[in-house]
């Protein structure tokens, strides 16, 4: 969405608020945020926030949520949340800005148009992997059992096949 900020350019305004979903398709049916391997988003990005201008200095602070489906990385288990993310930058007239413009967002002719930098943003700090809980046991490389269900007896039987025994290793170190 395109936000009309000419109000607070003029300053007939100190404070701008908006709220609305940024939809995971755009106008032209391409992806407005791709989703990591393995997860599906559920939802548009939900973006809410408010500019406020200090004497010229514009500061935009917002907080956006998009849902999520995936599995978890030790369990397998589907797993369904919603990710939160806060940031803040600062709006300034394009053009007006040297250098580092990472800690911008670019205001053109009177409007700012967030969604590209949020969607880049969200997809930047969307996490790699997850899990059902930190306490995660995971799935027993012998025998296969989720062992938060069930608890298995493998793990004290001796002998273990020197295979399964690489990819116990490799369990255990997630
Ligand atoms: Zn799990
Ligand atoms: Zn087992």
């Amino acid at each position: 969405m395109i936000l009309d900020v000419s109000a607070l350019l003029s300053g007939k305004v100190d404070v701008l608020e908006f709220d609305y979903i940024i939809p995971l398709l755009d106008e032209e049916g391409e992806a407005t945020i791709l989703p990591p391997p393995d997860v599906d988003f559920t939802s548009g990005i939900h973006i809410c926030g408010r500019i406020t201008d200090n004497a010229g200095y514009m500061a935009l602070k917002a907080s956006c949520e998009i849902g999520y489906r995936t599995a978890c990385a030790r369990c397998l288990t589907d797993l369904e949340g919603t990710f939160c993310y806060e940031f803040e930058k600062i709006a300034a007239k394009a053009g007006t800005i040297e250098g580092d413009e990472d800690n911008y967002v670019m205001i053109t002719e009177g409007r700012l148009d967030l969604d590209r930098d949020v969607a880049e943003e969200v997809s930047l700090e969307f996490p790699t992997r997850f899990l059902c809980s930190e306490e995660c046991l995971g799935l027993c490389p012998k025998c296969g059992k989720n062992r938060n269900l069930e608890p298995c007896d493998c793990a004290n039987q001796k002998e273990i096949d020197p295979r399964l025994a690489i990819l116990q290793k490799l369990l255990e170190n997630q």
